[in-house]
């Protein structure tokens, strides 16, 4: 976190930095993309105002103004920006938001609320980035959370059911609605003969159920077809077989690695060592929502990804993606929908 401390010294620091970040090859206006802008005077909060000539004319209007955050998930918040910055380096540190509140000295909820917009923001752009493959060898394989109706008094009281049996063994696989949804993880194995290859690239999703008809679609999604596919015997992965070169490992006659002639080796230990990993993140938080599983998830996600980068590539990488989406998804989440109509925002 050492190169963010000279940002950190005033308004105008840390509000030039983000503004780097946002845009890197210059300011472009956020309504219609244009270069025309021109600066104007600062903000209280010391963010810059920016004129787009654009958008002016076409409203026919003097200015059409905005300001470094317009259109990104920052443009509602009170925090001034090196309070933000300081909260996503902790946020990048894997705290959860008694521990941001306590090291930047803010409100728990507006920590908690700090929080879920940064992960908010990488789930819409990192997580459901429709581009991002996993390709030669990937392994699958499932595990189930525990997660209920933390923080969510009210959702409890609404639901017309007893609370959600606890250390009980019920029958079958859980579901998310018996409380325990179950995790999809499909991780590309990081190639071991070039020292340069990035970490081992996983993507995680939250199901409601483990049947073929959930897992299907978003296994043909992200796996490159012809790729080699490991998982354990379930069942469920049965149909990848024509798309695949599949291999299974029978976990039941205590199987779990193997080489095969051709030198391959078979087995899911790169996910289960990924699995080890993301519970002690999420036990971290102590009790996690469904509502806000998918989101701690994506950050696990993206953070995993990106642990062979420096700390400070990493965190621009984040920011990066952080300011390439508006923040709608997590208005929609809320049903917080307040953005101002955009002839407002052009005072
Ligand atoms: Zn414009």
């Amino acid at each position: 976190m050492k190169h963010l401390i000279p940002y950190l010294q005033n308004d105008q620091k840390a509000a030039d930095y983000l503004r780097q970040l946002r845009w890197p090859d210059g300011v472009t206006c956020p309504r219609c993309g244009g270069k025309a802008v021109e600066p104007r005077e600062r903000c209280d909060n010391g963010l810059q105002r920016f004129n787009c000539v654009h958008c002016a004319a076409r409203l026919g209007q003097q200015f059409a103004m905005f300001t470094d955050w317009t259109s990104s998930i920052f443009e509602e918040s009170k925090l001034r920006p090196p309070e933000w910055l300081l909260v996503m380096g902790l946020w990048q540190l894997k705290l959860n938001a008694t521990e941001i509140a306590a090291a930047a000295d803010i409100q728990e909820r507006t920590a908690q609320r700090c929080i879920n917009l940064l992960d908010g923001g990488i789930y819409e752009t990192y997580h459901l980035d429709p581009t991002r493959q996993l390709e030669h060898q990937v392994e699958a394989d499932e595990c189930y959370q525990s997660a209920g109706s933390k923080g969510l008094a009210r959702e409890v009281e609404r639901c017309e059911r007893a609370p959600r049996p606890r250390g009980v063994k019920l029958r079958g696989r859980a579901t998310a609605e018996t409380g325990r949804p179950p995790l999809l993880g499909l991780v590309q194995r990081r190639d071991k003969a070039d020292q340069d290859a990035p970490a081992a690239q996983v993507y995680l999703e939250v199901l409601e159920n483990v049947r073929t008809a959930t897992i299907k679609p978003i296994i043909t999604a992200k796996v490159k077809g012809g790729a080699q596919f490991f998982t354990d015997e379930y069942n469920i992965y049965h149909f990848t077989e024509a798309d695949y070169d599949h291999r299974t490992v029978n976990h039941g006659t205590g199987e779990y690695a193997r080489r095969d002639p051709d030198g391959t080796c078979v087995h899911c230990n790169t996910m289960e060592g990924i699995w080890s990993g993301l519970r002690n993140f999420l036990d971290h938080f102590k009790g996690i929502s469904q509502r806000f599983l998918h989101l701690r998830v994506a950050r696990y996600e993206f953070l995993h990804n990106h642990g062979h980068l420096h700390w400070r590539q990493s965190f621009e990488a984040a920011m990066r993606c952080i300011f390439s989406t508006p923040g709608d998804y997590w208005r929609r989440m809320t049903h917080q929908h307040r953005r101002m109509p955009l002839t407002l925002c052009y005072r």
